[in-house]
């Protein structure tokens, strides 16, 4: 049987390449979107064409009903869950510390931390050998601005970032001896729409000077570090969060 995994947020960018390249693998794959179901259904039929196997489903990871409902309907399709990827996340235009107001910071923490724990939480209840799961592995799509701070961009995001990291050491600890390993990876500048909702399409151009390994990122190289994760290979690694970010 294969195994079953979950990606948030998978219908583009870092998600949909970590699904592809999963699906490759031999995980049976829950491709989660909250709007755009033509490209959830894209990454489906991509993954089916290439003799995978997929699954499309909707639902916004800050609202604890579609979590639920989320982890139902790929469970019903491919069996338990083994694998999530946490990897939905938003942020908004650029913008400096006085020009953010309550709604934006409610909006992003939404997201980036309470999807996540929700999501975490849902895993946790399936995989744990304390409820009768066989364990799994959790990985939280953080960021290099947990560590940078986003200065003049975006330090509402980078703060959410670096509350995944610290979730990613406590979950990491609290279900080590159920079976469960949590791990991360921060990507660096990697080419997706992502910095268009930030209001700079060309950002990874501007600065990718500024990366010691002189470019951009693609989603794949993200994935491939995801997916290590996910492996037997990582069986003794968790609470670790990996940069994926050419040095940055
Ligand atoms: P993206 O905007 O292409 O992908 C994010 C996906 O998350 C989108 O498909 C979006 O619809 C989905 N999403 C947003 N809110 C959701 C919600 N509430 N419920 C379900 N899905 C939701 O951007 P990406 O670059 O592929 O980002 C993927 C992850 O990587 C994000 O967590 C992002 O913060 C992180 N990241 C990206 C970069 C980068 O340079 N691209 C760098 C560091 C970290």
């Amino acid at each position: 049987m294969t195994p079953t995994l979950l990606i948030t947020g998978a219908g583009r960018g870092i998600g949909a390449a970590v699904a592809t390249l999963a699906a490759a693998r031999g995980w049976a794959v829950g491709v989660n979107y909250r709007q755009d179901g033509a490209a959830a259904a894209g990454v489906v039929g991509r993954i089916e064409a290439a003799g995978g196997r997929a699954l499309a489903v909707q639902a916004d990871v800050s609202v604890p009903e579609d979590v639920e409902r989320l982890f139902g309907e790929v469970t019903a399709a491919f069996g338990p869950v083994r694998g999530l990827v946490n990897n939905a996340g938003i942020l908004e235009r650029q913008a400096r510390v006085d020009e953010l107001d309550a709604d934006r910071l409610a909006r992003i923490l939404n997201t980036n931390v309470v999807g996540a724990f929700l999501c975490a939480g849902a895993a946790v209840r399936r995989m744990s050998t304390r409820f009768g799961g066989v364990g799994g592995v959790i990985v939280n799509v953080s960021s290099r601005a947990a560590v940078l701070g986003s200065a003049g961009e975006y330090v509402d995001y980078a703060a959410s970032k670096a509350a995944l990291d610290t979730l990613t050491v406590g979950l990491a600890r609290e279900v080590a001896a159920e079976g469960i390993r949590v791990c991360g990876v921060r990507p660096g500048l990697i080419e997706t729409d992502i910095h268009a909702s930030g209001g700079e399409p060309g950002r990874v151009a501007r600065l990718s000077g500024g990366v010691p390994l002189g470019r951009g990122g693609a989603p794949q190289e993200v994935a491939h570090a995801v997916l290590w994760l996910l492996s037997q290979e990582a069986s003794y690694v968790t609470g670790t969060t990996l940069d994926v970010s050419g040095g940055r």
